[in-house]
């Protein structure tokens, strides 16, 4: 289930506890190990919030039973224009540890500067994030393509969506079991070797990406938002955003008309849509164009209409997708 945390109003140490420890630091769940700060949940887990679906799927993967993994991002709201409520900030003040995407939802960007400055993992860190993202030019390079005084014009941006490449999640993964081992220094083992299984599932899913994308008929992939940069650069394919690097339900007919004339300069014959906003802008496309249209989901957040229930599942669904569309063998 991925519900949203209520408010964690509790105080670090709850007030029993603190008292019994004043009589006895022998007493189990009171002086912690190495020193660290208490951090055990009234269920003896480590409360982490996660600020939306790919990240909390992470958190949970790395953290096992040790942890209480929460979303601040409700399942079905697009994320990037998510706006925290109260609760959602609070929840963020009270965790153990919240693992965020800066840059993706500046709502959470704000709550972490605010409230958890001291206690937040920063994944695109970990992930490594080296896509620039050019308005100006409607289409994304690494970053190091720039060095050479290849201005990317004003505007330019890191392109943050990072999870649709299995080896950047599994750095992540690394990343965040080595933070979460300082958090609780007891269960470091067992995050380590969370995290070294969870790098051979997403090896396997790399190496099932690779071998199903080798061979298609079309690398050109035209989405309604620019979220699968990172897969198009790890699996040679090259992404056509219509929207920018976050959905537009309206996008500029500039970016519409841009995005027809490519389908047709290039024969692209299938226009992907997403599940967190409307189908129109592919629509629109397609129709102009008579290209077909195909569901690609960015797992920005899990739906009735997600093929699948867990990343794993949907990345594989996409696979599905990007293979029928792509006309691969
Ligand atoms: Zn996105």
């Amino acid at each position: 289930m991925r519900t949203t945390r209520p408010p964690r109003t509790r105080p670090r140490l709850p007030l029993l506890v603190a008292l019994a420890c004043a009589g006895s630091a022998a007493l189990a769940g009171c002086a912690p190990a190495d020193g660290a700060e208490p951090t055990a949940d009234g269920d003896g887990r480590l409360g982490v919030v996660a600020s939306f679906y790919p990240l909390e799927w992470l958190s949970e993967q790395v953290a096992g039973d040790r942890a209480t993994v929460t979303s601040l991002t409700p399942p079905a709201a697009e994320p990037h224009e998510y706006e925290l409520t109260p609760g959602d900030v609070a929840a963020t003040a009270g965790a153990d540890l919240v693992v965020y995407l800066p840059t993706l939802q500046p709502s959470v960007d704000a709550a972490v500067d605010q409230q958890a400055g001291d206690h937040a993992f920063d994944a695109g860190a970990a992930a490594d994030l080296d896509l620039v993202y050019s308005p100006e030019h409607g289409d994304e390079h690494a970053g190091d393509e720039h060095a050479g005084g290849d201005d990317p014009g004003d505007g330019a941006v890191t392109d943050p969506h990072f999870w649709h490449d299995p080896m950047r999640m599994a750095a992540v993964g690394d990343a965040l079991a080595e933070r979460l081992g300082a958090v609780d220094p007891a269960g470091a083992a067992v995050y380590t070797a969370n995290a070294a299984a969870l790098r051979q599932q997403l090896d396997a899913l790399d190496t099932e990406f690779r071998t199903g994308l080798a061979t298609c008929a079309s690398r050109d992939i035209v989405t309604s938002h620019s979220a699968f940069g990172y897969l198009a650069e790890a699996f040679g394919l090259h992404q056509v955003g219509i929207s920018g690097l976050a959905p537009d339900e309206e996008p500029a007919p500039s970016a519409l008309t841009g995005a027809t004339a490519f389908v047709r300069e290039h024969g692209v014959s299938t226009i992907y849509f997403e599940t967190l906003v409307s189908p129109a802008v592919a629509d629109t496309v397609a129709r102009e164009t008579g290209a077909q249209t195909r569901q690609l989901d960015p797992i920005e957040g899990l739906t009735d209409a997600s093929q699948g229930t867990d990343y794993l599942q949907v990345m594989r669904s996409n696979l599905a997708s990007l293979r029928a569309g792509q006309q691969c063998s």
